[in-house]
C-alpha cells in the first residue's frame, strides 16, 4: 500500500484507526486538526499489550511454553482482516535495520505457558479474524510455535507466520516442528529484512524481497 489513509471504524465502541501509509507528515498534522490527536501505535501495534514489558513468569499450568514479548490485538497490517499478533522473544537473524531489535533477547520477554496465551486469544476471539505470531523469530523456537499452532489450528483459526528465513531454508532444515508448522498455517511472510528494499514493499510486508506465500488447503 502506498500513499494511502484508510480510516478503520469500530462500530460497537466507536473507536476509529487510522493507518497511514507513504503520506507527508502535514497531512497526518491536518488530519489531527479534524479527528484530534490520536495515540501512534506503530505497525499497527496498539498501546494496551495483554503482557506488557518483561517480567519473568513461572510456567505454572502447562508443560509447554514459549518466549513472548508481547501479545496484542486490533492490528490490521499483519495479516488479512483484523488479527489478534503473538509475538515472541529472541530472533538470531539480526536483520541490519530491524524494526523491533527490542524482540532479539529473549530475556526482554517472559517464558509463558501457551495455554495462557491460547486463553487470552480465545476469549479476543470476537474481535479477530485470525492470529498472527511474528518476532522476533518465531521459527527459533519450532517446537514451541508448532503446539502454539497445533492448539489455535483446532480451534479453527487463521494463522499468518512471518519469518527472517526463506520457506526454502526451512524446509532444508528437515525438522519436525517446523514442518509441522508450515503444513498447518494459513500464511507465511518469509524471508529477511532489507532496509535497502523497504519503499513499496507492499502489504503485510517489511521489504520488497519478501514474499506473501498461502499455504492453506482451502486456497
Ligand atoms: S527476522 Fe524479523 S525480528 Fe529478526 S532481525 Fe529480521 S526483521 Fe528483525
Amino acid at each position: 500500500m502506498k500513499n494511502a489513509v484508510t480510516f478503520i471504524v469500530e462500530p460497537d465502541t466507536g473507536k476509529v484507526t487510522v493507518e497511514v501509509s507513504g503520506v507527508a507528515k502535514g497531512t497526518v498534522r491536518e488530519l489531527e486538526n479534524v479527528i484530534g490527536k490520536g495515540t501512534s501505535v506503530n505497525c499497527g501495534q496498539p498501546v494496551q499489550a495483554v503482557f506488557t514489558q518483561p517480567s519473568p513468569k513461572a510456567v505454572e499450568d502447562d508443560a509447554f511454553s514459549i518466549w513472548l514479548y508481547d501479545l496484542y490485538h486490533n492490528s490490521v497490517v499483519d495479516g488479512p482482516g483484523r488479527r489478534s499478533v503473538i509475538q515472541v522473544a529472541g530472533c538470531s537473524l539480526r536483520c541490519p535495520g530491524c524494526y523491533v531489535p527490542q524482540t532479539h533477547k529473549r530475556e526482554n520477554g517472559s517464558l509463558v505457558s501457551i495455554s495462557s496465551i491460547v486463553k487470552k486469544i480465545v476469549a479476543s476471539r470476537p474481535k479477530h479474524d485470525g492470529v498472527t505470531i511474528l518476532g522476533g523469530e518465531p521459527f527459533d523456537q519450532a517446537a514451541s510455535v508448532a503446539e502454539l499452532v497445533s492448539r489455535l489450528k483446532n480451534l479453527g483459526i487463521h494463522i499468518t507466520v512471518y519469518t527472517g528465513n526463506t520457506i526454502d531454508t526451512l524446509i532444508g532444515r528437515k525438522d519436525k516442528s517446523i514442518d509441522y508448522i508450515l503444513t498447518h498455517i494459513d500464511l507465511l511472510i518469509d524471508g529477511p529484512f532489507i532496509r535497502q528494499l523497504k519503499k513499496d514493499a507492499g502489504e503485510y510486508r517489511g521489504s520488497r524481497n519478501q514474499r506473501v506465500i498461502s499455504l492453506s488447503r482451502n486456497g
